[in-house]
């Protein structure tokens, strides 16, 4: 239980993330700004600050945080 928990966050580098260099937690497809259902937008100055992610092959959703 605790580590599937562990895997719905994961912090990420903000132009990695952009240029499509995260591995999905859950099944290793590459994700990026295409697959984002949510921004976090609370954190100013530089928002988004965190992006709910759906990956598009195994369709789990998670939350990725900008480091
Ligand atoms: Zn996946």
């Amino acid at each position: 239980m605790q580590k599937i928990d562990e895997r719905r966050r994961i912090t990420v580098d903000r132009r990695a993330s952009n240029h499509y260099e995260v591995a999905c937690p859950f099944c290793g497809e590459n994700v990026g700004p295409r697959f984002v259902t949510r921004e976090h937008l609370d954190i100013p100055p530089n928002p988004p600050y965190a992006a709910t992610v759906r990956c598009p092959r195994c369709k789990e959703e998670f939350e990725v945080v900008f480091s």
